[in-house]
């Protein structure tokens, strides 16, 4: 790139500036004087230059290591944790070196609004559904190595929850999680600063839970598959190019199926795109996979009719607020997760702690943006927070971001496997607060259903879209 400044800078003599330094007499205020002059037209020219040239940012040799190639096995569409999980164990799986060539496409490469980067990285035992807590215990042995902090989850509920709260620790168990129940008077000898007043029933994780860096993780399957031979790619995928079918259902009767031919890949600023031809389309775009799914599936049905299927997958807005409290829980402070659905955990060693809790039905916040709503903490947070821990009446509230939850409005849980109106699309989204945590299970998954042609490792047809269309909820009842 042309730089005015630096050419006028490179051809000024050394000595000073100007024609005055030196002592070189007149030849050399001659000779400086029309360096100063040719300086001073370089600039004007580097300015018009820059001023005709079609964008700022235009870069006449092109970006040519961000383009995806013209063809791919599988384009992973979402580059965030659950997308390069995939790329990665698809590199992992395949059965002969190179036997794949796997894209994966970001829109945006600082990742400003992904969930993977702006959750709070913690990871459980305790769900509801035998598959999710699979999904962790493989993940757990999977994170150890990701800057990992173990410490239990500490689930509380009243007297009206404690009935689901030991079903749960029952599947748990039977799962081989090592959980345990206290009851309201172990609960205030373990930890002394919690009000168990109105508790009736405590579960504690005593291994696999905790917490994680989040941007480690996500950084970590990025570099392994990039060096595994995944191509990265930055782009926007807006639209399909796919033929269309019919398949014939169990009762009968006929009902559109599409197939994607091409995948069109929009370079960032601009309005060409590469389309790029591929067998299968992994759909990863985390919160905004229902918006993906729409477009993939737009010839099979206009939405609304009954051809139409959506992935029932949207952004939901969710605040997470740090403060400060110097006399609170400390260094024993578990992930501890209220009857009342507010949540909080340490964050760091310095009397910070991190929390916030999910906003009623009702109450959703607009996901226009990812503004912070502070009057949320003060009315709907504190409360609770203070409440259970009454040393956190006094606590100062430091920092806060809000970010999107991947929420399945159908059942708050995973959405894996084949669309049924798309036949080579393959959907991994709708986590609703925990795909981090399972990315590393979930994105084995995705990549055996591509290699194998089924799940092996872990059973996870229960997750399978089929379910929406049956109007069989899987419903997890462990949502933080
Ligand atoms: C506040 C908060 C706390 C959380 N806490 C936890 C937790 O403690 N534990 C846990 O397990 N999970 C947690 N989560 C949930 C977790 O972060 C998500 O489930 C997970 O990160 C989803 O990963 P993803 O890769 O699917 O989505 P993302 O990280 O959002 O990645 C999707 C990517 O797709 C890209 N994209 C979208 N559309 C397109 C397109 N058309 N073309 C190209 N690129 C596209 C986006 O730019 C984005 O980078 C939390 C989430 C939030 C918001």
């Amino acid at each position: 790139m042309l730089r005015a400044g630096r050419w006028g800078r490179a051809l000024r003599p050394r000595g000073g500036a100007g024609g005055g330094g030196g002592g070189a007499g007149g030849t050399g205020r001659r000779v400086s004087g029309l360096l100063g002059d040719l300086g001073k037209e370089l600039s004007k020219m580097g300015k018009t230059l820059r001023e005709n040239l079609p964008s700022r940012s235009w870069d006449p040799l092109g970006r040519q290591e961000n383009l995806p190639p013209e063809q791919a096995d599988v384009v992973v569409v979402g580059g965030g944790v659950m997308g390069w999980s995939v790329a990665y164990w698809l590199k992992a799986l395949e059965g002969r070196r190179s036997g794949m060539r796997v894209v994966v496409v970001e829109r945006d490469p600082t990742y400003a609004r992904a969930s993977s980067v702006l959750s709070i990285g913690g990871i459980r035992q305790q769900f509801s559904l035998p598959e999710n807590i699979r999904m962790s215990r493989f993940s757990a042995f999977f994170l150890r190595t990701v800057n990992y902090n173990p410490s239990g989850y500490l689930f509380l509920a009243s007297e009206q929850g404690a009935g689901a709260l030991e079903e749960n620790v029952r599947v748990q168990r039977d799962e081989g999680a090592q959980v345990s129940l206290l009851s309201p008077a172990q609960l205030k000898e373990k930890f002394p600063w919690i009000n168990a007043d109105d508790v009736a029933l405590a579960s504690y994780g005593l291994e696999n839970e905790g917490w994680f860096d989040p941007w480690s993780l996500l950084n970590a399957f990025r570099r392994k598959a990039m060096s595994m031979g995944v191509y990265s790619c930055v782009g926007e995928v807006k639209s399909f190019v796919t033929s269309l079918g019919n398949a014939t259902l169990s009762k009968g009767q006929p009902h559109p199926i599409s197939r994607i031919r091409y995948v069109n890949v929009y370079m960032p600023g601009s309005r060409e795109y590469q389309p790029v031809s591929c067998a299968i389309v992994i759909n990863a775009a985390g919160a905004w996979s229902g918006k993906l799914a729409d477009i993939a599936s737009a010839g099979t049905g206009p939405p609304g009719s009954e051809q139409h299927v959506p992935l029932p997958v949207e952004p939901r807005k969710r605040f997470v607020y740090v403060w400060h409290c110097p006399n609170g829980p400390g260094l024993d402070c578990p992930l501890l997760v209220d009857c009342s659905g507010a949540y909080f955990r340490r964050e760091g060693i310095g009397g910070n702690y991190l929390g916030g809790v999910s906003p009623a039905e009702e109450d959703e916040p607009d996901a226009g943006d990812l503004e912070v709503d502070h009057d949320f903490f003060q009315d709907k947070v504190w409360p609770k927070l203070a409440h259970r821990v009454p040393v956190f009446a006094s606590l100062k509230v430091k920092s806060a971001w809000a970010g999107y939850y991947d929420y399945n409005t159908f059942d708050q849980n995973a959405v894996l496997g084949p669309h049924p109106r798309v036949e080579n699309l393959i959907v991994a989204a709708g986590f609703s607060g925990h795909g981090l945590q399972h990315a590393p299970a979930a994105g084995r998954a995705v990549a055996e259903l591509v290699v194998k042609g089924r799940f092996e490792s872990i059973d996870l047809r229960r997750f399978s879209f089929d379910r929406i269309l049956a109007g069989e909820p899987a419903r997890e009842t462990n949502i933080i």
